[in-house]
């Protein structure tokens, strides 16, 4: 431990540091964390939460004087309560006298919406507030059920939903957000298990994924160990990849995807349109379906609208690739798309999103 006078110089001197962090002595305690740090965790004493695992070549060079002037950006293994997790973070070594010092661990979140998210992740995380509501595809013509889609539900713990816009984009490409995905997979085993009697027997379960989440070759194997593990048969599941810049790294992504693809994992790409690169992505990306960003479904009326969404219907039916038109809330709308060739489609019209409980008392 510091002494009182060291610790009480450091903290002042920090006190307005704007990012959150926590300070961490060498001998495995947390001695502060300011006040930013505080709110993401909900603290009410720091030995609710410890540092579990630094990378040891940070810790190997802490000590050098000259070290004060380095930081490394590294994953650092938290534990909170009862979870454990990686956040990223920015380790300074601070040497507060010549043979010994202190970490100053920053959590790297680079705004306030993030901070936000983080906290409320974590929060989610901790007390199980962790949900999957599930919403049909169909088959615009003859009604039948062609898939269903899982969609995160984040409990805010006031028997309301947090907003996933308000929250995903945010925290998908931090490793804290893979005990979400594995949650997922955990909620999807149930759903898997009651799927024929409640009447999905020829569905496609799909699940949302980040191209974070699809990119890293770990969690590739996770999804591929479900599909084996839950004996799954070609296209029994499949992933909705949305476009982002991560999907940019194409070959990379094609290599992930063809992965996933081998062992009988539809893939989807989401919200088609919406993004800026949606076309190549078709070219180079071993996609099955196309799922046409809701805004196009909102305009329909709109004759250039109107144009472009026959011409993706024309795309995937040389392509041989499924369209799937999301956000159909009316009658017209899902009429206009039929008529521009789209066949299957998702929205509040024909189902809006519901719990598996739901649909087992209706079941019943
Ligand atoms: P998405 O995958 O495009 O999902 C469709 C969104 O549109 C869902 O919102 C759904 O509730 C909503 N929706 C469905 N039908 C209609 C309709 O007729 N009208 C309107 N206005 N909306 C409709 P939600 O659940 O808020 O999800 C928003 C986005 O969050 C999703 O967009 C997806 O990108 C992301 N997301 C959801 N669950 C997950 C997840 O488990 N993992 C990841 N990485 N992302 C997820
Ligand atoms: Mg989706
Ligand atoms: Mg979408």
């Amino acid at each position: 431990m510091k002494s009182d006078k060291e610790l009480q110089y450091l903290t002042k001197s920090l006190l307005h540091h704007p990012s959150p962090y926590i300070i961490y002595e060498l001998d495995g305690s947390i001695a502060w964390a300011n006040l930013a740090a505080n709110y993401i965790f909900n603290l009410s004493s720091l030995e609710e939460i410890s540092v579990v695992k630094i990378d040891d070549q940070v810790k190997d060079n802490f000590g050098d004087p000259e070290s004060i002037a380095l930081y490394y950006d590294t994953p650092v293994e938290i534990s909170l309560r009862r979870i454990n997790f990686l956040m990223r973070t920015r380790v300074h070594m601070i040497p507060v006298d010549t043979s010994d010092g202190i970490m100053l661990i920053e959590l790297l979140c680079s705004s306030r919406e993030g901070l936000y998210a983080l906290r409320k992740t974590i929060d989610c995380i901790e007390n199980n507030r962790i949900e999957l509501a599930y919403q049909k595809q169909v088959n615009l013509i003859t009604n039948e059920i062609t898939g269903v889609e899982a969609l995160l539900r984040l409990q805010d713990g006031d028997g309301g939903y947090l907003r996933n816009d308000q929250i995903i984009p945010q925290i998908e490409g931090e490793s804290l957000f893979s005990l979400v995905v594995l949650e997922s997979l955990a909620q999807l085993a149930k759903f898997l298990a009651v799927k024929d009697k409640i009447g999905f027997k020829d569905a496609t379960l799909y699940l949302n994924v980040s191209a974070h989440t699809i990119m890293h070759p770990q969690f590739c194997s996770i999804f591929t160990d479900f599909v084996d593990q839950h004996n799954l048969k070609d296209n029994q599941f499949g992933l909705e990849v949305t476009e982002t810049a991560e999907l940019a790294d194409l070959a990379v992504a094609r290599e992930s995807l063809e992965l996933l693809k081998s062992k009988g994992i539809k893939i989807a790409l989401d919200d088609f349109g919406a993004g800026y690169a949606s076309l190549k992505y078709v070219r180079e990306l071993p996609i099955d379906v196309v799922k046409l960003d809701k805004q196009f479904t909102f305009n329909v009326s709109d004759p250039t609208t109107a144009r472009l969404i026959s011409f993706v219907s024309e795309l995937c039916k040389d392509l041989n690739l499924e369209m799937i038109g999301e956000g159909i809330e009316t009658e017209e709308e899902k009429n206009m798309m039929i008529d521009l060739g789209c066949k299957t489609g998702q929205g509040y019209l024909m189902h809006r999103p519901d719990f598996l409980e739901s649909f087992k008392t209706k079941e019943l």
